[in-house]
């Protein structure tokens, strides 16, 4: 399993949604998708980023030292999710992905949303999210469809790894 990086053409597709049934035989997909997450200190990671153009992404946020301020969460495994906004206000936040090495950028997310998905035992879920773990999912949920964070950043606002880590020892 290796992640795919920005210029791969499988970042730009549409991901396929599937039955619960379908859903099935990708137990042991998951479970490696998310060791690999964790070992490169992602804090979500979305199946197309693995070339696998299926709608589901694993959210799990938890400090590492990509993310020092992350809060703690239980790995959470989202099949066919989809998002409502619960309110307009944008908050520009950090955002980096496995995808884009190096990279940093401040990305424009909504503050409060609320957001549905299946898990893989078919049962669906809803609920609210704020902050941090709301950007995630839609950072997450954007490479659903074939959309990356620094689509959504100002170039003004792009950072390299270092910059940012600098920016944010400052704060
Ligand atoms: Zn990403």
């Amino acid at each position: 399993m290796k992640i795919a990086q920005l210029g791969n053409p499988v970042l730009r597709q549409q991901a396929k949604t599937l039955s619960t049934s379908q859903w099935q035989s990708y137990g042991p997909f998951f479970a490696e998708l998310e060791q690999l997450m964790l070992r490169h200190q992602g804090v979500g990671i979305a199946a197309p980023q693995v070339s696998e153009s299926v709608s589901a992404f694993i959210v799990a946020s938890a400090p590492n030292a990509r993310y020092p301020n992350a809060p703690f969460m239980t790995p959470t495994l989202m099949l066919n999710p989809s998002i409502e906004r619960l309110s307009d206000t944008m908050e520009k936040g950090w955002e980096g992905c496995l995808s884009i090495p190096g990279i940093r950028a401040l990305v424009p997310r909504s503050t409060h949303i609320r957001v549905s998905y299946e898990q893989l035992n078919g049962e669906k879920i809803q609920c609210e999210m704020t902050g941090f773990i709301a950007r995630i999912f839609q950072h997450e949920l954007d490479h659903l469809n074939g959309i990356v964070f620094l689509d959504r950043a100002d170039p003004l606002d792009y950072a390299t790894e270092s910059e940012y880590q600098r920016r944010i020892r400052l704060n």
